[in-house]
Parts: structure tokens; sequence; C-alpha cells
């Protein structure tokens, strides 16, 4: 089981089972939900992710275009996964998120195409310009 939480320590998750790799997902949209050069995303079964504390605190940032929902924490803004209303049986954790040992390394670059100029991928994981094929 993984556990983790927002900055402020008010959101707080649990995930039964072991986590496979994150994905990075370098798109515009990710740079700013992040303020970073990626978000990186961990996709686990909807039914092993529960929230265990600050589910009063959940902000649900949606965009009507999109059908994705970012959920973040209302007190300190940390984002904490994703999930899309239509893939309704899978969450996206946000890696950072995560508080217990997840010692792997990156499956894949997404969105490579719109990456951040200033950011250099030095892995030799896969790059895809848009989404995984
Ligand atoms: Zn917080
Ligand atoms: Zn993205």
């Amino acid at each position: 089981m993984h556990r983790g939480s927002c900055l402020c320590g008010t959101v707080r998750y649990e995930v039964d089972g072991d986590l496979p790799p994150p994905y990075l997902c370098h798109c515009q949209r990710c740079r700013k939900a992040h303020g970073g050069a990626f978000a990186a995303v961990i996709t686990v079964p909807a039914a092993a992710f529960r929230f265990v504390g600050g589910e009063e605190m959940l902000g649900d940032f949606y965009q009507a275009e999109s059908t994705l929902h970012r959920v973040f924490c209302k007190n300190c803004g940390s984002p904490i996964l994703s999930r899309r209303d239509t893939l309704p049986d899978l969450v996206r954790i946000r890696a950072g998120s995560l508080d217990t040992p997840y010692a792997v390394k990156p499956a894949s670059h997404i969105f490579v195409g719109s990456k951040a100029d200033w950011f250099d991928i030095r892995d030799t994981a896969p790059q895809y310009a848009e989404r995984a094929s």
C-alpha cells in the first residue's frame, strides 16, 4: 500500500497494491497546473484509491471542453490527482504527492512536442509528441 498527502497535510490518501511507474506529461496545461516542466502521473484503478483525510478541502478544476477534472487541495494548492468523466474506473495520481518510497524510473514522456524550451529530457524513456499510442 502507498500513502500520499498535499503540502499542508490536510488531504491524505491511500492506494492499495504496487504502483506502476509514472509517465511525465509535458503539455502546457500540466505545466501550468503544476508550476514545473511536467506533471508526473501514476495511473491506478479508482477502486484501489481512497481519501483518508481532508476530503472537504478538495477543489475540482474542470474545463468543459476537456472532460478532465484536476483535483487539488484548496488550502495549499497542491495537485493530488486527475480523473476523466470518460474513464471513471481510473484515477491519475500526481507522483509528487506520494509519502511512501517509490523507487522507479519514468515509463515515458508524453506531449514532448509542446514541452518547455528550458527543460532537456536526459533519460532514455520513450518520448511521444502527444499521447502514447
Ligand atoms: Zn493542502
Ligand atoms: Zn498534460
